[in-house]
């Protein structure tokens, strides 16, 4: 229990200017940003040097499309950092994206927890936290029954 006027630990934050920041600048401007291989194509996330599929080390960054499927979820009913304290329970979500073989682990937003289901089609919101942060977080595109 935390008494009122205690001031709640920080969030944690992802690391902005690593080899990622291409990805954070494009939260931050509407779009999902991610590496494609200049040889076969594919896109990938997260980072990596090489090209998972073909090994080449070339590679631009691409947006990629907004809407995937959920494949997977949790609800976290034990807080592992105290900066969530306040959002518990909480729903991780893993997504698959429509027009790439990508995943994003995520929250969904403007759905209850327990009406979370695999094979929902979900599409991206660009949460504004600060300046700096803007994070990748979903939301249900079917029509709410
Ligand atoms: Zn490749």
């Amino acid at each position: 229990m935390i008494a009122s006027g205690t001031a709640l630990p920080p969030r944690p934050r992802p690391r902005l200017d690593g080899p990622e920041r291409p990805f954070w600048q494009g939260l931050r401007e509407g779009e999902i940003r991610v590496q494609q291989c200049s040889h076969c194509k594919r896109k990938r996330f997260p980072v990596s040097r090489y090209c998972p599929h073909c090994h080449s080390p070339e590679f631009s960054w691409e947006a990629t499309g907004t809407q995937g499927t959920i494949e997977s979820f949790c609800v976290f009913h034990k807080c592992y950092f105290p900066g969530f304290v306040k959002d518990m329970p909480y729903a991780v979500i893993q997504v698959r994206m429509d027009d790439a073989d990508l995943r994003f682990y995520s929250n969904p937003i403007g759905i209850d927890d327990d009406e979370l289901r695999s094979g929902m089609t979900m599409e991206a919101v660009f949460e504004r936290i600060d300046d700096e942060l803007t994070l990748l977080k979903f939301k249900p595109l079917e029509a709410r029954r």
